[in-house]
């Protein structure tokens, strides 16, 4: 036996340890697992290249818990440590760097992935026991068994003792604070949540499986009796989908792998994006598209980070793009830095490089699924749709690369891309400017007036509808040259796609400067301002409308998306110039008849509106029921 000091430069770094790592003291298990997993798969790359010659055997990772003992083991059948190596690697270990970072980043937020990186991995241990033991037999040849052990103190002792097998354990004596990894659940829940997908074996505890009678009994219909039996519990799989190549999955391997990441969820993906590249950068996954609907506030945080199998964590904002935190799956990179802050890691090449690499993939992804099956895309559009908005709205590579696989809808339900909707209606529907007017409607029921006066012109309407529309048009018409979108309902036709030719008006100044002042009369003159125009004679009367520019500032402000203050609600009253029914108000000498005909007027305008409400509406009624 011998004692020694770790070599260390302050007089003791396991109190700085134990404080930094306070809030998530369970990373321990992930470290000292993946240390386990490491010393395997080192063992099997020296048999691979004839370094080691002796038996593998089965290499797995067991993780014992011994309630009684406080103690928590876990073990190995990896490469193991001679006396020299524990000298090496676990008494010499570069602290001065680690302990300068330690220091700097105290207590910072995301600080506790960077233990592993820093070769600090193993003496997380001493966050949650009081005692550490090395248990551990070399691979080499005729190796002594040795124990290192150190109660946290930079004082350690080593002695040989006896070990058959091949191997590491660390065994762990849980301190007082830390009991509650000493419990089954918990460390249950620790495996499952780093070490699902290691690629070594994991094992803790047993779990009971069913199997057919070893003995052969059957039962009362002479079928075999099942009895129960209880088999080493495996934590992980150690070969998941995306380690894979694309070519040997098949679309259900896709399906089972998404219920295997998220087991409580019902809904199944949309489709999925397989990433595998490894130039110039390291990086494997598989990205699933969720249904989205109408609803953005989906869940998020559901692209889980690993790092060769290990979970390092499932805030990824820093790592792609902020639309494409909407998608679900597991991205897997070595070259993703976790030893530097995270506002670092934003402005890092890797990470920007991987984010662009990511954007690209997914609209490859939609272009190819476009083009291979158009009317496949176009059933999952609705879906997609708030996806691809956002992503327009946030990303302008995105945009530039999406804007001619976005589809738009007209109101029979046919689908159309903006430049081919732009072909189809840009005779019809381009104004003197030499834009093509894009009408749409946001619900074609309550503005059916609108939009049928729009199609007996000849004019299709988009249905144009969702929380990101209003923004969306304001970026559509920024990708496309030429367009302007119009709601059916912002103005009246004549004026939301306005021609040279005009038709003439039957009013002259005299007759609108005499009507205008009833008209003001009966509407509140701050929220609607009266003109004329001259439409065709089978157009409404009156016609309210909301200008497009109002509209959308209010919209946007509704979305927190405005910079101009509060907006008052405005409206046009536009009085057709050319109905007979104008002119009829003109003869019409009694005042009081006069007036009840440009209120009866107004208010079926209003109505049409859906803005008549209480006691305007009830007065309408009684009115009009006079009238019969
Ligand atoms: P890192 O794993 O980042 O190098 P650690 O502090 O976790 O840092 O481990 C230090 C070194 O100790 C490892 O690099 C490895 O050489 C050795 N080691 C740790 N655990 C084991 C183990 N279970 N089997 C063999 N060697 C180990």
């Amino acid at each position: 036996m011998r004692t020694g000091q770790i070599n260390v430069q302050t007089e003791n770094i396991f109190p700085i340890i134990k404080k930094f790592l306070y809030s998530d003291h369970e990373i321990f298990l992930r470290e000292l697992v993946s240390n386990a997993v490491d010393a395997s798969q080192k063992l099997k790359f020296l048999s691979s290249n004839g370094e080691f010659k002796g038996e593998l055997g089965e290499l797995k990772v067991e993780v014992l818990l011994d309630k009684e003992a406080k103690t928590l083991t876990i073990r190995d059948r990896g490469i193991g440590m001679t006396d020299a190596e524990i000298d090496k690697y676990i008494n010499q270990i570069a602290f001065s760097g680690a302990e300068e970072f330690v220091q700097q980043y105290k207590g910072k937020e995301g600080a506790e992935q960077i233990i592993g990186h820093f070769g600090l991995g193993f003496y997380s241990a001493f966050m949650v026991a009081e005692k550490v033991q090395i248990r551990t037999l070399s691979r080499t040849e005729g190796a002594k068994a040795v124990q290192w052990e150190s109660n946290g103190s930079p004082e350690y002792t080593i002695t040989e003792i006896e070990k058959e097998d091949r191997g590491t354990d660390i065994v762990l004596f849980i301190n007082e604070e830390s009991v509650e990894f000493l419990e089954k659940v918990r460390i249950q829940e620790i495996l499952d949540k780093y070490c699902k997908f290691l690629p070594i074996p994991v094992f803790f505890e047993t779990k009971t499986e069913y199997i057919d009678d070893p003995n052969g009994e059957r039962d009362e219909n002479d079928k075999v009796k099942r009895v129960a039996i209880e088999v080493p519990n495996q934590i992980n799989n150690v070969s998941p989908a995306w380690t894979k190549a694309p070519i040997d999955l098949k679309e259900d391997d896709y399906s089972a792998f998404y219920r295997e990441l998220y087991p409580m969820t019902m809904e199944s993906p949309l489709f999925h994006i397989h990433l595998n590249v490894d130039y110039p950068f390291n990086l494997t996954g598989i990205l699933y598209f969720p249904r989205i609907q109408e609803n953005v506030e989906v869940q998020r945080n559901k692209i889980n980070l690993y790092s060769n199998q290990v979970f390092i964590t499932d805030s990824v904002e820093e790592i792609v793009p902020e639309f494409l935190t909407l998608l679900h799956g597991v991205i897997d990179s070595p070259d993703i830095p976790l030893n530097v802050s995270r506002s670092y890691l934003q402005s890092d090449g890797n990470v920007k490089k991987i984010s662009s690499h990511i954007t690209k993939k997914v609209v490859d992804k939609l272009a190819e699924m476009f083009k291979k099956d158009r009317a496949d895309y176009e059933s999952k559009w609705e879906d997609l749709k708030i996806f691809v908005q956002y992503g327009m709205l946030s990303d302008e590579k995105f945009a530039e690369k999406a804007k001619s696989i976005a589809l738009v809808k007209n109101t029979d339900g046919k689908y159309y891309t903006l430049e081919e909707f732009k072909e189809q209606v840009a005779t019809l529907q381009t104004d003197k400017n030499d834009k093509v007017v894009m009408l749409y409607s946001n619900n074609p029921e309550e503005q059916f007036g609108f939009v049928k006066k729009a199609k007996d012109r000849g004019y299709e309407v988009l249905d144009m509808d969702g929380p990101l529309v209003p923004h969306w048009i304001a970026k559509l018409e920024q990708v496309f040259e030429n367009i302007s979108f119009a709601r059916v309902d912002a103005d009246t036709l004549d004026k939301l796609i306005q021609k040279d030719e005009e038709i003439p008006s039957k009013l002259s100044k005299e007759d609108e400067d005499q009507l205008k002042p009833l008209f003001e009369e009966v509407v509140d003159k701050e929220k609607f301002t009266v003109q004329f125009e001259s439409m065709n004679s089978d157009d409404a009367p009156i016609i309210i409308t909301q200008p497009e520019f109002i509209r959308r500032m209010m919209e946007q402000q509704k979305m927190g998306g405005g910079f101009y203050g509060a907006f008052p609600e405005m409206h046009n009253l536009t009085i057709n110039a050319n109905h007979e029914k104008i002119s009829e108000i003109l003869n019409t000498k009694t005042p009081k008849s006069r007036e009840r005909k440009v209120k009866q007027l107004t208010d079926i305008a209003l109505l049409s509106q859906g803005m008549l409400k209480g006691e305007a509406l009830n007065e309408f009624i009684e009115r009009s029921i006079n009238l019969v």
